[in-house]
C-alpha cells in the first residue's frame, strides 16, 4: 500500500511531510513533496487529509481488493468526499462526516 504525490499539483507547503507518522514523505530540492519509503506506507491517509493542493492519493492494489483503484478527498467543512477511481475510469465516492466518525 502507498501514496501516490502528483507533483505537478503540490505547492510545497511540507503539510505531508510533518503529519506523517512514519517520516516517509521527503521534500526534492523543487520543493515538491514525494514518498521515500512507499513500501513502509500503512495508508493511514492523514497526508492525503492534510493536503491544500489534493496532490496525493492512495493507491488501493490487490492486497487489500482495490485492483489499482486511486484514492483522493475533496474536505469541505466536516464532511470528507473520498472519490474512488477504478482502473476502467469510474468513479466511487463515499461522503463521511468528520463529526460522526466515531458513531456506531
Ligand atoms: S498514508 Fe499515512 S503512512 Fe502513508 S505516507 Fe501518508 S501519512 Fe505516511
Ligand atoms: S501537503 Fe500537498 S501541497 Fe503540501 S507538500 Fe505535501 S503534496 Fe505538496
Amino acid at each position: 500500500m502507498s501514496v501516490e504525490i502528483d507533483k505537478s499539483k503540490c505547492v510545497g507547503c511540507g503539510g505531508c511531510k510533518s503529519i506523517c507518522p512514519g517520516g516517509l514523505i521527503r521534500m526534492d530540492d523543487n520543493g515538491k513533496a514525494y514518498i521515500k519509503y512507499p513500501r513502509d506506507c500503512w495508508g493511514c491517509a492523514s497526508c492525503i487529509k492534510e493536503c491544500p493542493a489534493r496532490a496525493i492519493s492512495l493507491y488501493l492494489g490487490a492486497d487489500i481488493g482495490g485492483k489499482g483503484s486511486r484514492m483522493r478527498a475533496e474536505i469541505s467543512g466536516d464532511i470528507i468526499n473520498w472519490i474512488i477511481t477504478k482502473p476502467g475510469g469510474e468513479t466511487e465516492e463515499i461522503k463521511i462526516n468528520r463529526k460522526e466518525s466515531n458513531k456506531y
